[in-house]
């Protein structure tokens, strides 16, 4: 059954369109394909859909086979007739990252009662300043085809411009000006720079006669939409960074050098359609007062490197950011994702006062930085941080924490194309290590699932992800990727407060079989003449079952850590990520409260260590009870750390 039809998206399906048409698609049981001049590809896959390179205005057929064929062929055709019904909004067809986070949208609740527009709130906070827009010409191909006496020479500058990007990438890294942080992040855009994904991608563009500025700009967007097919928003974010190397490669082919932010103006808040991370990590941070951005998410490098310099962020405005090239003044709410243009007298004075607010809560909250929080009877509540990067180190030592209690390893595996090497990790690790030192530094193994997937690791299929191959089944089932962490893992104990913890933990077996597999990588390190150590092996209790059998893995492990996220959805049954049953989705029910008493109790009662590192670690309301039951760490975002001290201070004082 098939039926054509005249292709009304704007652009034509290009990254998000053809996002939202597989969305679409894979709704249907039928086998969906749309053809364009005689050429079939399965309507299921994103990266083949745009590579049919399908444009606006022109004749497409969808072709469907299945039991629901009639139903795919309306809402596909529906769709490509009128992409924006059925949208929450006009961004939700033309936004390039409008499917990361919070929808864009036009918010009349913006603070102050003024209108505007509503993004995605990347990095809290409140800023008003002077507009700096910032929008660099789109960089063209010469959309010529070259001679096959040209195309070794094209190859040959391409190469070079490539060797020049990742000679001032390295350049930058070398630079001492850099935050460690930022450091992180150009190095993952070296990563990309150096990767053969992207430049063989490009010659082989170059050799079909594409020049080469044509042939990156290709490239760059192939490799990015593969990305932002994904349906994982630390993945989406990475197509930005393709774009930026890109964007670098193509200004040296053409001998011009990028815009500069050197002379944004004190407090200005920065405006453009897109930012590369290597831009902004760049740029003199201190001046910048607030960001707003049409492309990004809450996970993309910006938003990162916004949150970790404490500079407010609205990102994924999408098309609407346009209505910003020409305004004079921005409000922006990076709480709640708004962003006022131009603000009349009232929003001005409430802004004004809502950052003065925040300022001196945050200057009132400096003063416990640097306490240790002591209970009445002495004991001491760590209060650590919950990170997933290196990036993500200067803002925690600014914070105050007291080493890490839950380091997520799996950025670090979605933000390569490819899996990370030990050597990679171990150098990951260490840095950690080093960073906090004498802290500890609990580094959780990776918790993945098909909900998530990444490159290099096929995941199946799953009817429910959240029940399936996920976290520590996987990595036992597959010892290739789980020893090569643990051996980076061992390499980066040496220096002494490395701690390791499992996720998703339900049968002692699993911690059995881990500890086997740790002995077998201790024996090959040893055999090698790899220096090594042991590191205290933990278990995050945030399964049911593993709550029910608490006592008895307390005898297997060094420490607990509960993880309230999943285990409040799993004990009330109630996906963490559907707001249909957020009600239900909540700590404070009688279920998870007992669920957390009795794995304290187990844990005390055999004397080792009970932390927290779930969002309610971070919550003043509920740290007494969490410390009154027996947990001696909490482990949160870095933001929330100065006010847990506080709470655990003033629980001390009430004694
Ligand atoms: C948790 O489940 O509480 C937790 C800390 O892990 P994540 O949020 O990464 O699943
Ligand atoms: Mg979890």
């Amino acid at each position: 059954m098939e039926r054509s039809t005249i292709v009304r998206v704007h652009e034509g399906l290009h990254a998000r369109p053809a996002t939202r048409f597989v969305k679409l698609a894979k709704g249907f049981e039928s086998d969906v394909e749309l053809v364009k001049d005689g050429k079939a590809v399965s309507a299921k896959s994103s990266v083949k859909l745009m590579l049919l390179a399908v444009k606006e205005n022109q004749e497409v057929t969808v072709r469907a086979n299945g039991a629901d064929a009639i139903e795919a062929i309306e809402a596909l055709i529906g769709y490509l007739e009128n992409p924006r019904a059925g949208l929450d909004d006009e961004a939700e067809s033309q936004s390039p990252a409008n499917d990361v986070g919070q929808q864009a949208a036009s918010a009349p609740a913006a603070p102050g009662g003024a209108t505007g527009l509503r993004g995605v709130a990347a990095s809290e906070g409140f800023a008003i300043g002077p507009a700096f827009a910032h929008f660099p010409p789109d960089i063209a191909g010469q959309g010529r085809v070259l001679q096959a006496e040209e195309i070794g020479g094209e190859i040959d500058r391409f190469r070079a411009a490539v060797s020049a990007v990742q000679a001032r990438m390295d350049h930058a890294l070398a630079q001492d000006s850099l935050s460690a942080g930022d450091r992180g992040i150009v190095a993952a855009l070296r990563d990309i720079a150096a990767d053969d994904s992207l430049t063989s991608e490009a010659e082989t563009l170059i050799k079909g006669g594409n020049d080469a500025i044509s042939a990156v700009i290709t490239a760059a967007s192939t490799i990015a939409a593969d990305f932002s097919a994904v349906d994982d928003h630390y993945l989406n974010a990475r197509a930005d960074d393709v774009h930026a190397v890109g964007r670098q490669i193509c200004l040296v082919l053409l001998g011009q050098d990028d815009f500069s932010l050197e002379n944004i103006p004190e407090g200005a808040i920065l405006i453009a359609d897109d930012i590369g991370a290597w831009d902004l990590a760049r740029a003199p941070l201190k001046r910048i007062g607030g960001v707003v951005c049409g492309h990004g998410g809450a996970t993309s490098h910006i938003a990162i490197i916004a949150r970790s310099h404490g500079i407010p962020a609205v990102l994924g405005l999408g098309g609407q950011v346009n209505a910003l090239r020409t305004a004079r003044e921005v409000a922006l709410d990076g709480n709640g994702g708004h962003v006022i243009v131009d603000p009349d007298e009232a929003t001005r004075a409430d802004f004004a006062g809502r950052v003065e607010a925040a300022a001196k809560e945050r200057a009132s909250l400096t003063v416990f930085k640097t306490v240790t929080p002591k209970l009445a009877d002495g004991r001491t509540i760590e209060v650590a941080a919950n990170i997933g990067s290196l990036e993500e180190i200067e803002a925690a030592q600014e914070a105050g924490a007291m080493g890490v209690g839950l380091f997520r390893t799996e950025l670090l595996f979605m933000r390569h194309m490819h899996l990370p090497s030990e050597d990679m990790q171990a150098e990951t690790y260490a840095a950690l290590a080093k960073a906090f030192a004498p802290y500890p530094v609990i580094v959780r193994t990776l918790d993945i699932g098909g909900d998530k997937p990444i490159a290099g690791i096929e995941f199946p299929d799953e009817e429910n992800p959240f029940l399936g191959w996920r976290g520590i089944r996987m990595c036992l089932d597959r010892p290739d990727i789980f020893k090569r962490q643990l051996r980076a893992l061992l390499r980066a104990a040496v220096h002494g407060n490395i701690k390791v913890m499992l996720p998703m933990v339900s049968d002692i077996s699993e911690i059995r079989q881990t500890r086997v597999l740790v002995a077998e990588c201790a024996a090959e390190l040893k055999a090698e003449g790899v220096p090594h150590a042991t590191f205290d092996l933990g278990v995050m209790i945030e399964t049911p079952a593993a709550v029910l059998i608490a006592p008895a893995l307390a005898k297997e492990v060094a420490f607990f850590s509960i993880g309230t996220n999943d285990l409040t959805q799993y004990i009330m049954a109630a996906d963490r990520l559907n707001p249909t049953v957020a009600r239900l989705n909540d700590v404070t029910n009688p279920a998870v409260m007992s669920a957390i008493e009795m794995t304290a109790k187990a844990g005390v009662d055999a004397g080792i260590m009970v932390g927290m590192c779930g969002e309610a670690a971070g919550r003043p309301d509920l740290i007494a009870t969490f410390v009154k039951m027996g947990l001696t760490e909490l482990s949160m975002s870095p933001a929330s750390i100065q006010r847990a001290k506080k709470a655990i201070m003033a629980m001390a004082a009430e004694g």
